[in-house]
C-alpha cells in the first residue's frame, strides 16, 4: 500500500507560528484560487510506508468496494481454482457507485477472506497494489474534503505503523489542491449553513488555526492547553447558529483563548476527581479486555498504586499528545467520516474520552512490560482506541453520546480530562 496521497505530490509550505494570523491572510487571498482547497497536513504522510503487518485486514469495519471493482472482480475471483474464495463480496441492499458491497470475512472471524495465514494479502501477493480495492490502497491515509470548504490529509491512529510516527515534527503545513472538474460546477458562493451546528468556510480554517496555537503554546500539558479550549466551545454553544458567526468574531476570541490559555496554571486535579473520569474508563471498555479492566480496578480500589510517572515519561507522553491532538484537531471542522450525526461539542467531548482511554490504556502497557513508558506503549493504546472504538458508529451510540447537549458535554469533558498522567501527581 504505497498510494501516493496529494500532499506527496505538492509542495507543502509550513503554516508558521501564530497560525492565525497566516491563516487570516491565507484566507484573504482565496478570491485568487476559485477552483482550489486549502488543505492542511503533517509531514508522516511523507514518512508513511505500509509494513503489510495485516492487522488493518483484520479488524471489526467494512472494506467496502465501488461497483467498478464488483463488476471487475467478482466472477474472477469466484472461479479461483482454489475454491477458496468463492463469493468474495456481499452486495449491498443500498447501493451506489462508490459504495456498492463489502468485502466477506472469512468464517467466525473479522479476517478478510483474502488474508492468507501470515497475514500477507492475496490479491496484493499474486496482482499487485493496482488491483487491491480503493480502501485498502489509500488506508491509513485520510483525504478529508468538503466541497473546497475545508481540507485536512492525516493517517488514521488505528494503523500499526501511523502513531509510530507522531514523534519530532510538530510542523503543520499547508498547500492549495485544484478542485476536481465535476465540481467546479458548484455555486462559487455555497450556502454558509451547510450543514446543522458547523462553521462557515473561512471560519473553519481560522478555528483550526486557533485551535493549533492554543495546543502549541508552551504552557502547561497538551490536555490542559485541549481541555482551556473548553472557553470558546462554550461561547459557541450560546451561539443561535455557529454559521453566522464572522471572522471579526473568529478574531476576537483568538486573542481571548489565547490569553486565557497563555494565563492557565493548573496543578493535577483532585484524585476524587481524577477517579470520577477512572471510572468512566471500566464502563467504556468492552468487557472482553479483562486485563485492562483488572488493571484500572486495581488501581481504583486503591489496591494497586495511583498512576504517576516520571518526568521523562511525562515528557514524552505530552510531546506524544500533542502530536496526535494536533492531527485530530485539524480533522475537526468536517463531519465525522465514521459517525455523520455527532454534533461540535459532542465531537470534543468524544475526543477527551478517547484522551482518557490512551493514557490508561498506556499505562497498562508500561505495568505489563514493566519499562518505562515509551512510544512502543503510546502506539499500542492508539491503535486500540481508534480501531476499537474510535471509527465505530454503534459505540458512540451505545455509550449514549450523540444525546447529549453541549452544555452536557462541556462539563463531562473537564471531567474527563482530569486525568491527566502528563502532570505530576
Ligand atoms: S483485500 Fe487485501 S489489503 Fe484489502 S483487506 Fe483484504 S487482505 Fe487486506
Amino acid at each position: 500500500m504505497s498510494v501516493e496521497s496529494n500532499a506527496q505530490t505538492a509542495k507543502l509550505i509550513p503554516l508558521k507560528s501564530p497560525c492565525f494570523e497566516q491563516m487570516a491572510a491565507l484566507i484573504e487571498t482565496f478570491p485568487e484560487h476559485p477552483f482550489e482547497t486549502l488543505v492542511l497536513t503533517t509531514a508522516d504522510l511523507e514518512r508513511f510506508s505500509c509494513s503489510q503487518c495485516g492487522v488493518c485486514c483484520a479488524l471489526p469495519w467494512r472494506i467496502h468496494l465501488s461497483q467498478r471493482y464488483y463488476e471487475r472482480w467478482y466472477t474472477h475471483f469466484h472461479n479461483d481454482p482454489s475454491g477458496r474464495f468463492q463469493r468474495p463480496f456481499t452486495k449491498l441492499e443500498e447501493t451506489t457507485a462508490n459504495n456498492f458491497a463489502d468485502m466477506r470475512r472469512q468464517d467466525n472471524s473479522n479476517r478478510c477472506i483474502f488474508l492468507e495465514p501470515d497475514n500477507r494479502c492475496y490479491i496484493h501477493a499474486n496482482y499487485g497494489e493496482e488491483a487491491l480495492p480503493d480502501v485498502c490502497r489509500r488506508y491509513p491515509r485520510v483525504a478529508l474534503r468538503h466541497d473546497n470548504r475545508y481540507g485536512s490529509d492525516y493517517l488514521l491512529g488505528s494503523c500499526q505503523t501511523a502513531p509510530s510516527l507522531l514523534t519530532g515534527d510538530c510542523q503543520v503545513y499547508y498547500y492549495f489542491e485544484p478542485q476536481p472538474r465535476h465540481e467546479r460546477s458548484l455555486p462559487l458562493h455555497l450556502p454558509e449553513k451547510y450543514y446543522a451546528g458547523e462553521l462557515g468556510k473561512a471560519q473553519n480554517y481560522l478555528w483550526v488555526a486557533l485551535m493549533l496555537d492554543v495546543l502549541q503554546l508552551q504552557v502547561n500539558t497538551p490536555l490542559q492547553r485541549y481541555a482551556s479550549l473548553c472557553y470558546s466551545l462554550e461561547y459557541f454553544c450560546l451561539q443561535d447558529e455557529l454559521s453566522a458567526l464572522s471572522p471579526q468574531h473568529l478574531q476576537w476570541l483568538y486573542r481571548e483563548q489565547m490569553r486565557r490559555s497563555s494565563e492557565l496554571s493548573l496543578a493535577a486535579a483532585p484524585i476524587a476527581e481524577q477517579k470520577q473520569a477512572l471510572e468512566w474508563f471500566f464502563q467504556l471498555l468492552e468487557p472482553s479486555f479483562l486485563p485492562l479492566l483488572d488493571h484500572a480496578r486495581k488501581i481504583y480500589h486503591g489496591q494497586s498504586p495511583w498512576p504517576s510517572l516520571d518526568a521523562a515519561e511525562r515528557e514524552s507522553l505530552n510531546a506524544f499528545l500533542e502530536q496526535f491532538l494536533i492531527r485530530k484537531l485539524m480533522a475537526m471542522p468536517y463531519k465525522n467520516p465514521f459517525y455523520e450525526s455527532i454534533s461540535f461539542s459532542q465531537k470534543y467531548f468524544l475526543l477527551s474520552l478517547h484522551l482518557l482511554m490512551i493514557q490508561m490504556m498506556a499505562h497498562y502497557y508500561r505495568s505489563r512490560t514493566q519499562q518505562p513508558l515509551n512510544l512502543k506503549h503510546l502506539s499500542q493504546a492508539v491503535n486500540l482506541v481508534e480501531g476499537r472504538y474510535s471509527q465505530r458508529r454503534d459505540w458512540v451510540e451505545q455509550q449514549g453520546i450523540t444525546e447529549l447537549n453541549s452544555e452536557d458535554c462541556l462539563g463531562l469533558m473537564k471531567i474527563a480530562l482530569s486525568l491527566n498522567l502528563g502532570l505530576a501527581q
